[in-house]
């Protein structure tokens, strides 16, 4: 794709400048132009998952191990070295759960790295698994600032962020909840949220049984 191609002579250039100690100051040009491809490639990995959940919404449920999937996308996490020094407690209070993996996966990927990336000032993240009468049920926890009660009906729109003036390598684009919420619909379940301004936040992802 073109963006592939200014990735790569991105890639390219920056490895030149790197051989000579007289491209310095080029270097520190060519620096945000390498940090935009990159964002602009997550965006568009996002926006292609976005519409491939709007145009084929037929999922592959099967009966997966929660303690298996739940460690592959840990592991995942620790192996990228996004875990940014958080710990994470694990519980399971249930065996298994219908889903589609590799949406499972993204669900459990990105309501984790929202908890890593937005609890600074706590080092601890809850992800914990167990069931009510009709449903199995995710619950990823964090005891950061929270989200305040005046965000809380939009949090899940694409393109929403509480605090538009953050920088991009804090937050992405807004639309890793839209995600989840797309794919928690798609499953038949439902996605919720247990917030308030300085008291953490809760996504509580509910699977039918
Ligand atoms: P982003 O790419 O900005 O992380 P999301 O759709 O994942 O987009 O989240 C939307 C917004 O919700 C974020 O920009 C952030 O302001 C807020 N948010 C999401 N998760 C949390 C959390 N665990 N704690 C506090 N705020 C959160």
């Amino acid at each position: 794709t073109p963006l592939t191609v200014i990735k790569g002579y991105a890639d390219l250039l920056n490895q030149k400048f790197n051989e000579n100690i007289k491209f310095v100051e080029e270097k520190k040009l060519l620096q945000p132009v390498l940090q935009s491809a990159e964002q602009m490639s997550d965006l568009m990995d996002e926006m292609l998952n976005l519409s491939r959940l709007d145009t084929a919404s037929t999922l592959i449920k099967i009966e997966l191990s929660i303690k298996s999937i739940t460690a592959e996308v840990v592991e995942e996490l620790e192996n990228l070295g996004k875990m940014n020094e958080k710990t994470i407690s694990l519980a399971f209070k249930t065996e298994t759960v219908k889903a589609d993996p590799e949406s499972l996966k993204q669900i459990i990927r990105n309501l984790l790295t929202n908890a890593i990336k937005y609890s600074a000032g706590s080092k601890e993240i809850y992800l914990r698994w167990f069931e009510n009468e009709k449903n199995i049920c995710l619950s990823i926890k964090d005891n950061g600032p929270g989200i305040h009660k005046d965000h809380q009906d939009r949090i899940f729109e694409r393109f929403y962020r509480v605090d538009k003036g953050r920088g991009r390598d804090q937050g992405g684009f807004g639309l890793g909840l839209a995600l989840v919420k797309h794919q928690m619909v798609n499953h038949g379940g439902f996605v919720q949220l247990i917030s308030d301004a300085g008291l953490g936040s809760e996504f509580i992802c509910e699977f039918p049984k």
